[in-house]
């Protein structure tokens, strides 16, 4: 009698621990779409299938929110609202707005202005342009120059933003999917996730004591890959050419724009990869370097301590890959693209 209690007390051992294992896989992963075309991923460690159920809403809700705040192609968005009257008088700001405003100057700033969300008028030009499938003229491009200068034309006093000039137009474009994945992993961490990875659209940040390993588009192709690279903690972005680009009287143009010139980037860069301590910082720097082209987008990397770059640039008869010294060692390339790597 007592030794079947005993069993009976076994079998049932054994069956919760069969339920907590099924339960408790280690690495959950699951996805959703932002802006209805965004592909946006999220992968925890060590949480059970309700915590990762809660997880990935408490990570969507929070995504769908900030939708409607960065969004410049929704007109009900408060960066819209803000856009149409932030010069006739003071627009009352959210926290976050205000905090990408604050992170945004510093990087325009440190890129030199390569990177500046006040190109919100010059993108409006060229799609117009696109539309109506004729290039701006020299006076138009120069009368949307004018209106470029995020840290001489935006104020900010507590929640009030205002700009000192009409017709300045916003688009953080470049930034916004890095700052969306930074506050998405600030929000895990805060749920007690202590590791995983968070990505929109190829904007990615990795937490937590795993490796993880990103592929690295092949910019020849959208199924293959031109090679993987390996980090621990930390952000990884791609801005490239290959993908969004719009065409004028057959010719194609970039959707990154030189600050300077007023016309969409034209260099031999392909794409450029950049790794660093936040997605928002990886997102604007990989922008910044597109816009700058290879010599000094490899001078202004080399000067970022805790940020590397991958360079993919068009040569005469194929492509050369140029790797910063850190990250050399975690890139895996794939195929025949090892033969073309250089480092810096
Ligand atoms: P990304 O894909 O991160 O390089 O961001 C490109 C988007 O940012 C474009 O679609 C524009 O909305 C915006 N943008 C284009 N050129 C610039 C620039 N030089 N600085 C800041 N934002 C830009
Ligand atoms: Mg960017």
């Amino acid at each position: 009698m007592k030794r079947k209690g005993i069993l009976i007390a076994l079998g049932v051992i054994v069956l919760l621990i069969a339920i907590f294992m099924l339960f408790r896989t280690d690495r959950l992963e699951s996805g959703f779409y932002a802006m209805g075309t965004v592909p946006c991923k999220v992968v925890t460690y060590g949480r059970d299938m309700l915590e990762f159920d809660g997880d990935l809403s408490a990570v969507e809700g929070f995504v769908k929110r900030m939708e409607g705040v960065f969004n410049a192609h929704d007109k009900s968005s408060e960066l819209s609202r803000m856009n149409r009257s932030a010069y006739d008088q003071p627009f009352k700001a959210s926290g976050g707005m205000i905090d990408l405003i604050d992170e945004s100057r510093g990087w325009v700033t440190k890129t030199r202005g390569s990177f500046d969300p006040s190109v919100g008028p010059i993108i409006a030009l060229w799609k117009s342009a696109a539309k109506m499938d004729a290039l701006p003229t020299k006076s138009e491009v120069d009368g949307a120059l004018g209106l470029i200068g995020f840290n001489d034309f935006v104020k900010v006093e507590g929640h009030d933003v205002s700009f000192a000039k009409e017709g300045v137009r916003l688009d953080f474009g470049a930034i916004a999917k890095g700052a969306i994945v930074d506050g998405a992993v600030k929000l895990l961490r805060s749920r007690g996730v202590t590791g995983g990875l968070v990505e929109a659209g190829g904007d990615a940040f990795a937490f937590g004591d795993r490796r993880f390993r990103f592929g690295i588009q092949d910019p020849t192709s959208r199924e293959k890959l031109m090679g993987t690279l390996e980090i621990g903690e930390g952000a990884v972005v791609t801005s490239g050419n290959y993908e969004r680009y719009s065409e004028i009287d057959g010719k194609r143009y970039s959707h990154i724009i030189n600050p300077r010139t007023g016309y969409p980037v034209k260099n031999d860069l392909i794409s450029v990869t950049v790794t660093g301590g936040s997605a928002a910082s990886a997102d604007a720097m990989a922008t910044a370097l597109m816009v700058m082209g290879l010599h000094a987008g490899i001078e202004l990397i080399r000067m970022n301590d805790g940020m590397g770059a991958i360079f993919v640039e068009q040569v005469e008869n194929g492509f050369e890959v140029w790797v910063s010294k850190s990250l050399k060692s975690r890139l895996i390339p794939d195929g025949g693209w090892g033969k073309n790597i250089r480092t810096y």
